[in-house]
């Protein structure tokens, strides 16, 4: 159910009579080189995300649309800081448990907010008796992710028509390296994506396309409904009615 096309009793009633779990995407604004719009971060994590709660019976909550993205800059990016991002999930959750709600995934779809979601599990500003489960939706594929390569950009003309693909240009790769050399570009395009990929892109989306982005993007709905049923099934069987 999405929860922002619905009205008070309706909702109301569906925590009522159902105990139900609410699905938090959690998107970006940030560049996506010059093929792909700034939103694609929130465009991909909201499908997933719409696809698993209708699946699953889940309350689906408007994409929470910034993330920490300060990486980008100087490219484009409107970036709010680990803290804040943390603390507005956290200030949700705990809104969501005087609803009543109990049961809450928050499903990432930013690397850059990975830090955030980690202080959001340490928070105690909600009560234990809320469960929160938080992933990233790319660690249910079996592909290796990009940024703005040929996953996102398949995974992009699979779900959206804003794809530019005559602007698609090759981006950085690192090749064959060791897993230390790996870790230091990692590190280093963390801090600064731009100064290690030059052009903004991480991988190379010129053979792209929507017949692999729909096969990846059906392989994430597969893995990460099994993982949320999982995550409630475990403590109440009754969860999904
Ligand atoms: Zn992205």
């Amino acid at each position: 159910m999405k929860i922002k096309d619905q009205f008070d009793p309706v909702i109301r009633k569906k925590i009522r009579t159902t105990k139900i779990a609410a699905v938090i995407p959690v998107g970006s604004l940030e560049q996506h080189g010059p093929h792909l719009p700034v939103s694609t971060d929130s465009d991909i994590v909201t499908k997933v995300c719409e696809k698993i709660s209708e699946k699953n019976n889940f309350l689906l909550l408007p994409t929470v649309n910034y993330g920490v993205s300060y990486e980008h800059s100087p490219y484009f990016n409107v970036s709010i800081t680990k803290s804040t991002l943390s603390k507005i999930l956290a200030d949700m959750i705990l809104s969501l448990e005087q609803n009543k709600i109990s049961n809450v995934f928050v499903i990432n779809g930013h690397h850059g907010n990975i830090d955030a979601l980690r202080t959001l599990e340490k928070l105690k500003d909600f009560s234990k008796k809320t469960k929160v489960f938080t992933f990233s939706y790319w660690h249910f594929m079996s592909q290796e992710f990009d940024h703005a390569g040929f996953v996102e950009t398949s995974l992009m003309l699979a779900i959206s028509k804003n794809v530019n693909m005559k602007k698609a240009v090759k981006g950085f790769s690192p090749g064959n390296i060791s897993a230390k050399q790996r870790q230091v570009i990692n590190k280093k395009a963390s801090k600064s994506f731009i100064s290690v990929t030059k052009n903004g892109i991480w991988g190379d989306p010129r053979d792209a396309n929507s017949r692999d982005g729909k096969k990846i993007f059906a392989e994430i709905v597969t893995n990460l409904e099994k993982k949320c049923q999982t995550c409630l099934t475990g403590k109440s069987p009754k969860l999904h009615q």
